[in-house]
């Protein structure tokens, strides 16, 4: 089926740390989930004689709306069950994280609820979260396991992963394996490595089910020997290096991370200069997860402390349980002075960089042989996607060619968008 979208506001074609590049109007063709012509306002439907019914073209007025590429969320905890929410106030009256874990809260209670879930369950948690990604804008999702800790449940986290992939108006998935996301109880680290080697990484391999390889990689989860002997196995044996580095200390994360050659190293609160400057030269990515901190009540930091590429993700997780790159964008920008069109290149060409898709297709602009994952704002300007924390600013979503409307749920036909032009 072809597409045909037009009477557009701005077009952003692809947003850079240092440039947005946009059409202030254009007409977009969309065919097989790819984008296949870019032009001018009225080209296109000449082109193609679409208003001739027998052509078969699907014409969409979008009424002056503005069209952003579908946006790239490359950290989240997709799949677990439980509810944390109760931790809140725990928090708020003093008690350290420590202390909550102590008390029966914390990851293992994630860990235990998720253990506790059948995989029907839990695909229907993960397929109910990917739609609400969707009405805020995200087209692909890197998805780590994380939350089973034992070999049989960070299995069904994978495939649970899998499973959303491709589907329907889903988004896509990238799969990373994150074992090493706390140390199970009653394992030392040192039982939890072994366990990871020698059971684990090879169970994960054979079945195919992951891309990547991620460590907690903190003082007190694991520390830099640990995250160094697990990742190196990793790399042997083809899976790319994904980090969580110097989150709550300065562990040396991200020295190990510019060592190892890893793809990204996320969190870098409290990541030093020399660490800083030792990922940017290796092109180490650093991803900021600031919903993370300002859901704990921790000081956000500022996005230009990288010194080389950057990204943003939502890290949504049973702490922040948020996947609005949106909200997370415009913490950056209102707090720290961020340009939306920064903010933008974070969520697509940058984090498009350091995230792949099984289809192979590129994403994370719009352009020619792209995937046809784009967003229809409410407005005719792009600058207001990261304007309106708690409201998506998406009156609707494309993925892969697809238009999920998300106020009405209809696909494609001219009288799906009102004019807002006041014509
Ligand atoms: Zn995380």
């Amino acid at each position: 089926m072809q597409t045909i979208l037009h009477t557009t506001g701005d077009v952003v074609l692809r947003a850079t740390p240092t440039d947005v590049e946009c059409m202030k109007g254009a007409d977009l063709l969309l065919a097989d989930g790819i984008v296949q012509g870019i032009e001018e306002p009225g080209v296109l439907i000449s082109e193609w004689d679409a208003t001739d019914a027998s052509k078969n073209i699907t014409l969409v007025n979008v009424h002056g709306r503005a069209v952003i590429p579908g946006l790239i969320d490359a950290h989240t905890h997709l799949v677990w069950d439980g509810d944390r929410s109760d931790e809140v106030a725990l928090r708020n009256a003093g008690m350290s994280y420590q202390d909550i874990a102590n008390h029966g809260g914390g990851i293992q209670r994630t860990v235990h609820a998720t253990r506790s879930a059948s995989e029907e369950r839990l695909a229907a948690i993960a397929m109910q979260r990917a739609s609400v990604a969707v009405r805020h804008g995200t087209t692909h999702i890197e998805a780590k396991s994380g939350y089973g800790l034992d070999t049989e449940t960070e299995l069904k986290l994978l495939r649970v992963g899998a499973s959303i992939d491709g589907a329907g108006t889903l988004p896509s998935v990238q799969h990373t394996w994150l074992g090493a996301h706390a140390i199970p109880h009653g394992f030392t680290e040192r039982d939890t490595i072994d366990m990871l080697l020698d059971e684990q990484l090879p169970a994960v391999l054979a079945q195919g089910l992951a891309t990547a390889t991620d460590v907690f990689c903190e003082p007190g989860w694991f520390g830099i020997e640990a995250s160094e002997e697990l990742l190196r196995a990793s790399k042997n044996e083809g899976l790319e290096i994904r980090m969580h580095v110097d989150e709550f200390q300065d562990g040396g994360g991200a020295e190990l991370a510019a060592s190892l050659g890893a793809v990204t190293a996320d969190h870098a609160l409290k990541s030093n200069d020399e660490g800083m400057n030792a990922m940017a030269e290796a092109g180490v990515n650093v991803g900021w997860l600031p919903g993370t901190p300002h859901m704990m009540g921790i000081d956000l930091r500022d996005p230009s402390e990288a010194r080389g590429a950057w990204t943003i993700a939502s890290d949504f997780n049973p702490n922040c349980p948020s996947l609005s790159l949106p909200f997370a964008a415009s913490l950056l920008v209102h707090k720290c002075g961020l340009g939306p069109g920064e903010a933008l290149a974070a969520v697509t060409t940058s984090a498009a960089q350091t995230t792949t898709r099984s289809d192979g297709l590129r994403q994370g602009s719009i352009e020619v042989g792209a995937v046809a994952d784009l967003n229809i704002l409410r407005s005719g300007s792009w600058i207001g996607w990261c304007n309106s924390p708690g409201h998506s600013p998406f009156e609707a979503t494309m993925v892969r060619g697809t238009m999920v409307h998300h106020e009405n749920g209809l696909t494609p036909s001219s009288n799906v968008f009102p004019n807002i032009r006041g014509e």
